[in-house]
């Protein structure tokens, strides 16, 4: 392992991950690339300057995402191109996975510009790795379309994957998911990883009908990751080795 930490390259676009709710998730990394940056992207300027704030590191910041998507990564580039070195967060989680960030990388790669990735917290990696699903194979989603059709299309598309699903889901829309995959995936477990990392964090486990029935009675409020067990899982569970009986929380 590398001891001395190199300096920031110029011209380089720092993908920086950020806590998915608990403070202590920040790396060490991540601290010095915000320190020796020249500018901060935030994707939303005012959450990223209470985050700097908190560690006291005092950085200009640059919001990628009041623009128009043109205009968006414009300017980054123009700075990366003078040889400045630009940290990107998004507002939380390992920037480009589901959010805007995804966009300024595509640009910066097409323009030619040096972009390193600064790991850290993830939600999709956090839920999946304590799921007790398979890690083997899985399929990320993200968020599905709003559109109830291309929705279930979408799901439908996905019944003989063998792996794990990993979907990413807003609290209002989550009662809905669950009816969804009621119907696409009915003996399938479950897992929703709620508020991961956060003083309410838990992990419920069961059928899409067990955990439709939990949400009727107690209303989940917060983030979610929902994985859904593969068509493999779901066979070994029907051999008797994990059976899914109640929902299951911890
Ligand atoms: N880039 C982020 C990452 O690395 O996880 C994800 C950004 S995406 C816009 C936000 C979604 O991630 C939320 O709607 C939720 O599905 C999931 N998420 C983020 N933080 C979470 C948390 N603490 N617990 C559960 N899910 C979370």
């Amino acid at each position: 392992m590398d001891k001395t930490p190199p300096p920031l390259i110029p011209g380089t676009l720092y993908l920086v991950a950020t806590p998915i709710g608990n403070l202590e998730d920040i790396t060490l990394r991540a601290l010095r690339v915000l320190r020796e940056c020249d500018v901060v992207a935030a994707e939303d300027t005012r959450r990223t300057g209470q985050l700097l704030k908190h560690f006291e590191i005092s950085k200009p910041l640059l919001s990628y995402f009041q623009f128009n998507e043109a205009k968006r990564s414009e300017e980054i580039l123009e700075r990366l191109k003078r040889g400045e070195k630009v940290a990107l967060v998004t507002d939380a989680g390992t920037p480009g996975i589901s959010d805007p960030g995804e966009r300024v990388v595509r640009a910066a790669v097409a323009a030619g510009q040096r972009v390193e990735a600064v790991p850290g917290p993830c939600a999709l990696v956090a839920a999946l790795t304590a799921s007790g699903l398979p890690t083997d194979e899985f399929h990320f989603i993200g968020f599905l379309p709003h559109k109830s059709g291309q929705r279930r299309k979408q799901l439908e598309a996905l019944k003989s994957f063998a792996g794990t699903l990993a979907l990413y889901e807003s609290p209002y829309r989550i009662e809905k998911l669950l009816g969804e995959l009621n119907e696409v995936f009915p003996d399938r477990t479950l897992v929703l990883a709620r508020e991961l990392t956060k003083k309410f964090e838990e992990f419920l486990r069961g059928t899409p009908a067990e955990l439709l029935a939990l949400v009727a009675k107690r209303s989940l409020k917060g983030e979610f990751v929902v994985l859904v067990s593969g068509e493999v899982a779901k066979v070994a569970e029907d051999g008797g080795e994990s059976p899914a009986g109640e929902v299951v929380s911890n």
